[in-house]
């Protein structure tokens, strides 16, 4: 009998804050922390307090300058253009170094658990995806994704599928794994020719021995639940069948969300159930060491709280009320900079407010066809 569900999380984890007008707002965390707790959901799990990594753990993934320009940014007038700190996306703040620091071990501590027995995690500062080995992009400093599967494999001989259903491209974790085959990455995302960070076209395939085991789905602004949940079921479910990873990775930024203010997709509560609700019975099929949920993106601060709870009770599979529990509206009325959903799901209809979608639809057709020509002989598929 595998444990119970681990949950890292404290509240020094919103000192990662770059500015007040920044929006990786550390309120979506706390915002998710209030909302679960008030679901009970956090009586169901083992709420663990994140650690902070040791310098050699960070070292497994990045560079030992780096992670010494990141320790010398210490206040807000640091800028090092060749690191990428300081810049408009990843401004410097005090007490960055340990800020991120913290980010990676709560990341690692759940990968920890889950290696000692916890049968899965769920770690909402997760997700730093574009972290580089040498750089810091797009609102992440360290790679906590990359340096807990790195981690892993040190461990113990694994393979290890990582799909990535954030708005953007997951290409810091891909170049990671670039040419191994002992991790398969999969990222569904808003096609970089309209968003940052530009990469993640159907040819980027992986390379040497890894060819084949990177997978990118991009798909046209204006893409929703259909192409979230077709994507999933045509590429990402074959893939995890024939692949049959001993760990389940994934990262689970909510910037596709229709309201979300910074991508241009449309998936609702709807298609992000389907995919999290197929993703708990694969792994508990398949995957002996278990799953790592991860948040990421999200800049509508109140559907990060309501969809992230959402995935919890999901993972937990516990049913949560239709309503949004009222003391959670109150604590988000204070906020000004977005409006309080008043349900734990959208509408079943949101979607027709993005009709004509034909063009998406053909687009996503070619997109699927090619992936499969390109990806799936490497699968026996
Ligand atoms: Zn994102």
């Amino acid at each position: 009998m595998r444990g119970k569900l681990v949950y890292p999380y404290s509240d020094e984890l919103l000192d990662y804050e770059f500015s007040k007008t920044h929006p990786l707002k550390p309120d979506r965390l706390r915002l998710t922390h209030d909302l679960s707790q008030r679901l009970g959901l956090l009586d169901l799990t083992t709420n663990i307090k994140p650690t902070l990594p040791t310098r050699e753990e960070l070292e497994i993934y990045h560079d030992p300058e780096y992670i010494d320009a990141v320790e010398e940014c210490q206040d807000a007038s640091c800028r090092n253009i060749r690191y990428g700190l300081g810049i408009a996306d990843n401004p410097s703040f005090p007490g960055l170094y340990e800020a991120a620091r913290r980010y990676v071990g709560a990341t690692l501590d759940g990968m920890r658990s889950i290696i000692d027995g916890a049968s899965n995690a769920f770690v909402i500062s997760g997700g730093l995806h574009h972290a580089q080995r040498s750089e810091a992009s797009g609102f992440c400093i360290f790679n906590d994704i990359v340096i807990a599967i790195m981690h892993l494999l040190k461990e113990k001989e694994c393979r290890v599928l990582y799909y990535d259903f954030d708005a953007h491209h997951g290409d810091g974790v891909q170049n990671a794994f670039y040419r191994s085959k002992n991790v398969l990455t999969i990222s569904v995302h808003q096609s970089g020719k309209t968003l940052f960070p530009g990469t993640g076209n159907v040819f980027e395939n992986g390379a040497g021995e890894g060819e084949g085991f990177s997978v990118n789905i991009p798909l046209s602004v204006g893409s929703g639940n259909p192409e979230l949940i077709r994507s999933f079921d045509e590429i990402v479910v074959p893939l995890i069948e024939s692949y049959r990873p001993n760990l389940l990775v994934t990262q689970l930024g909510v910037d596709g969300h229709y309201m979300d203010p910074l991508a241009h997709l449309a998936y609702t509560s709807h298609g992000y159930e389907y995919v999290i609700r197929k993703l708990k019975h694969m792994s508990e099929d398949i995957c002996d060491i278990g799953w790592l949920a991860v948040g990421g993106g999200g800049y509508h601060v109140t559907n990060v709280a309501r969809l992230w709870s959402l995935f919890l009770s999901l993972m937990l599979d516990v049913e949560v009320p239709y309503q949004i529990p009222q003391g959670f509206l109150e604590a988000c009325e204070g906020i000004d900079y977005s409006k309080c959903p008043l349900t734990m799901r959208d509408e079943q209809d949101v979607m027709q407010l993005y009709t004509p979608r034909e063009h998406v639809e053909k687009d996503l057709d070619r997109v699927l066809e090619r992936v499969k020509e390109l990806v799936f002989p490497f699968h026996g598929l």
